[in-house]
């Protein structure tokens, strides 16, 4: 079994990142080569700006290239949750910002000619217990009514048609996103960037910034840069000179295992829609099968950081939930566990904008595969003096109370999350 992640591990060569030090200048320089970061760059170079993308480590080393291959639409929390939390209209507004984020993502590898496995297969959400069948029945016609008639509730018997499971209930399904390798999404996206004219910078830890005249000047352990314009996109950054952002998220381990290739007549049986799946447990599940007929299994399953040979205990605990889950693939051998960070938002929604100068977008609390490439695009946008354009421009970002920039919390919040999912 390797401890590494399966998108990252399959996806081509990645050739255009620059070798040499990090020095000159640049009108923008972002940090963070994720999605967020990658899809700036792209926008930003085709419409003329130079730009130096600098990242710690390897390009969509974070969650970008480790994460569980769904596009969605849909909020991080439930509509019905959403609509009582911000009041329909924001409701709604954050549904429409996700239904964007996923057209974005489709016309990118439109424009841009990715070949990264994309399947509009929509996203199925899976009752875990019988009683939570009536909530989905709730939240599917209050999204009906508000905001997207292109959704169905599927019944029990529905349910197995979809997926050979004594595990469910019910199910919400939501037609419109899908799913696609994220390695070669990655890979595509960064390629395009350089296309524009942006220069990609790999093991450009950045250690400082500093106001220099009109701009700001970057230090990074491969040298120093100077831009008129910064665009932070470094999500759950545990190092580094971020820490007003560190106090605003949460950074939330969640795993992943992926099986050996699975026989097709066994797939057809088991998965035969090949969605994206979820679950509705707070400690939920999410899979799908991968474009060699693997199936990626994920959750949160412990509530700790991932660190590599700790994400191995992570990796049992799901393969004991796919086994419960899926008897049929019990046997199934695990080729790839890893883990990765999710930029948690104490309200669940992105945030992003500007703080003292320096642009931002980050915080898609686990939401982010359509909704970082979406602000990638909509922060050149900003960035351009298009603030409007920005979904998220509205909304308070307090520090999470008692948040230090460690996570000190994390293991309290997980056994509140257990015991909540017994009773709930
Ligand atoms: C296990 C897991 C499963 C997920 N599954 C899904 C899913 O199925 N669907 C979905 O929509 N979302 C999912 N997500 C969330 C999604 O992957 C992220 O929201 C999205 O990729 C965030 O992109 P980003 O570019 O903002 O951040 P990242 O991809 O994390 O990129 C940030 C980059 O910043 C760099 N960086 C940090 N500090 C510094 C520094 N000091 N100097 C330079 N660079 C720095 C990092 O090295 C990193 O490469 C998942 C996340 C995880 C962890």
């Amino acid at each position: 079994m390797k401890l590494d992640s399966y998108w990252l591990d399959t996806a081509p060569p990645l050739l255009s990142a620059c070798e040499g030090p990090v020095d000159g200048g640049a009108d923008v320089v972002v940090i963070g080569a994720g999605f967020t970061g990658l899809s700036a760059a792209q926008a930003l170079g085709k419409r003329g700006a130079s730009v130096t993308v600098l990242d710690a480590g390897r390009i969509g080393g974070g969650a970008s290239g480790r994460n569980g291959g769904q596009v969605n639409t849909g909020v991080a929390q439930d509509f019905v949750a959403l609509a009582a939390q911000l009041g329909m209209e924001r409701a709604r507004a954050c549904y429409r910002a996700f239904a964007d984020a996923v057209d974005t993502v489709e016309r990118l590898i439109r424009e841009e000619n990715i070949d990264c496995d994309y399947l509009a297969t929509g996203k199925l959400k899976l009752a875990s217990k019988p009683h939570h069948v009536a909530h989905l029945e709730k939240t599917a016609a209050l999204i009906r009514r508000e905001v997207d008639t292109n959704i169905e509730l599927l019944d029990r018997e529905r349910i197995r048609d979809e997926v050979q499971s004594e595990s469910f209930y019910g199910g919400l399904l939501q037609r419109h996103g899908g799913q696609m390798h994220m390695g070669k999404f990655t890979v595509g996206l960064a390629d395009a960037a350089v296309r524009h004219g942006a220069k990609l910078y790999e093991h450009a830890a950045v250690s400082a910034i500093v106001k220099d005249g009109a701009g700001y000047r970057i230090t990074t352990t491969r040298g120093e840069v100077r831009a008129r314009q910064v665009l932070i996109a470094t999500g759950p950054s545990r190092h580094g000179p971020f820490g007003w952002y560190r106090r605003r998220l949460a950074p939330v381990g969640s795993f992943i295992v992926v099986t050996e290739p699975l026989a097709p007549e066994l797939l057809a049986r088991v998965l035969p829609k090949r969605r994206a799946y979820t679950t509705t447990r707070l400690m939920h599940n999410y899979f799908r099968v991968t474009p060699d007929a693997r199936l990626l299994f994920g959750g949160r399953a412990r509530f700790t950081a991932s660190e590599r040979p700790s994400d191995a205990k992570s990796g049992r605990i799901l393969q004991e939930g796919l086994a419960a889950m899926f008897p049929a693939l019990a046997n199934a051998r695990i080729d790839y566990c890893w883990g990765g960070l999710v930029d948690m938002s104490a309200d669940r929604l992105p945030h992003a904008g500007q703080h003292d100068g320096v642009y931002f977008s980050m915080g898609y609390s686990g939401h982010g595969t359509q909704m970082s490439t979406h602000m990638g695009q909509v922060m050149a946008d900003v960035m351009d003096g298009r603030e409007a354009r920005n979904p998220w421009r509205e909304s308070e970002w307090p520090a999470i109370p008692g948040h230090t920039g460690k996570p000190w919390f994390l293991p309290l919040v997980g056994t509140y999350y257990r015991i909540k999912d017994i009773f709930y």
